[in-house]
């Protein structure tokens, strides 16, 4: 049913292009805003100015993080405690879930994505070249390749490791305990958490 309303069918064709929401749920979304103008509308609608405005990812350690400040979430620049681990994650929810489980405690690098078979990708944009750097610059004794068991997610690890290998640092990958084409976004905390104690170093060959 079309509300004729041009603006709140904009409103809801957007909304519907969240992950998990379709027409109808959208449409529900839609109708609770405009309820609620006041107390969920506006202040929802300044919130997304200032996401878009001020939120950033950070180019070293690709966390997202507040233009304004230098990152802090135990990441790139300074923070109180030291770690000699740093775990290699496809994107932010799967920081998020390792983060959540109290799994794995050292710093994080969020590649932002990852590199498809037999495709050309964008080094840069992966911050392959800046893992390299911090790798190089800090006394690190271990790199975590938590990438997905998918395709994409061991392909991009090997592309890693190859990266990598040169600066004689131990890397391991989550390997046993993790079933084959599995997401770590899906994982329960307990295949997780047996996926990083029982972690395989990767031979440098
Ligand atoms: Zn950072």
């Amino acid at each position: 049913m079309d509300s004729h309303v041009k603006e709140i069918e904009e409103l809801i064709k957007l909304i519907s292009k969240f992950p998990g929401l379709g027409p109808k749920s959208a449409r529900r979304v839609a109708l609770h805003l405009l309820k609620n103008k006041d107390t969920i509308a506006k202040p929802l609608s300044q919130s997304l100015i200032d996401v878009y405005n001020k939120v950033v990812r950070c180019s070293i350690c690709g966390n997202i993080k507040s233009k304004e400040i230098k990152c802090t979430i135990d990441q790139c620049s300074y923070h109180k405690e030291k770690y000699d681990k740093i775990c290699v994650v496809e994107n932010l929810a799967d920081m998020w879930v390792i983060l959540s489980g109290n799994i794995f405690s050292g710093y994080f690098h969020v590649l932002g994505g990852t590199i498809s078979s037999g495709e050309k990708f964008d080094q840069k944009n992966l911050l392959i070249d800046s893992l390299i750097q911090r790798v190089k610059n800090n006394s690190l004794k271990e790199v975590i390749i938590a990438t997905s068991a998918t395709v994409e997610g061991q392909t991009t690890a090997h592309f890693i490791e190859d990266a990598i290998k040169s600066s004689k640092i131990k890397i391991t990958k989550l390997a046993q305990g993790l079933p084959v084409g599995g997401e770590i976004e899906q994982l329960d905390d307990g295949t997780l958490y047996s996926a990083f104690e029982n972690r395989v170093p990767v031979t440098n060959d």
